[in-house]
């Protein structure tokens, strides 16, 4: 009788485990794809990102008016969160994708701090560089980033 009841709380534990592996199977698996869930929550980080790029368009206007004050005011203010809204983006794109726009983030950084130095200086034609380099900098992040119609 005991023997018999140990085979079958065994088999029933083989059950249970068989059961328990197949539930938790694709929720632990790494997604090596797009998927609709992941595009979908990429769009919600992709909006604050696709606002700053229209204001690459203000700061461009204010660079090319030689406007130093609005430009670095531009960099400080409406700009102050964009590190961060860039970097939760990537994070939502899948690993190697997520080292390119990574890379990219400390690119576009390094342009507009060395923008703000040369607004604060006055030079015109290294704040029209730095400009120029941080948005194909801009651009090629946004290239990375699947469903989004709006890269060019
Ligand atoms: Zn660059």
């Amino acid at each position: 009788m005991m023997l018999r009841l140990r085979s079958v709380l065994s088999l029933l534990l083989v059950v249970i485990t068989t059961f328990l592996v197949s539930c938790s199977g694709p929720s632990v698996k790494v997604p090596d794809t797009y998927t609709p869930d992941r595009i979908a929550q990429i769009q919600i980080y992709l909006t604050p990102v696709s606002e700053a790029r229209q204001g690459m368009e203000t700061l461009g206007e204010f660079v090319q008016a030689n406007n130093w004050t609005n430009a670095r005011t531009y960099i400080h203010g409406p700009f102050g969160f964009l590190r961060r809204d860039l970097t939760y983006l990537a994070n939502t794109l899948l690993p190697n994708d997520q080292k390119a726009a990574k890379d990219l983030i400390d690119e576009i950084f390094a342009h507009l701090e060395r923008l703000d130095a040369a607004a604060q200086d006055r030079n015109g034609t290294a704040t029209t560089t730095e400009y120029n380099n941080a948005l194909a900098d801009f651009d090629a992040f946004l290239r990375l980033i699947p469903g989004n119609t709006e890269a060019s």
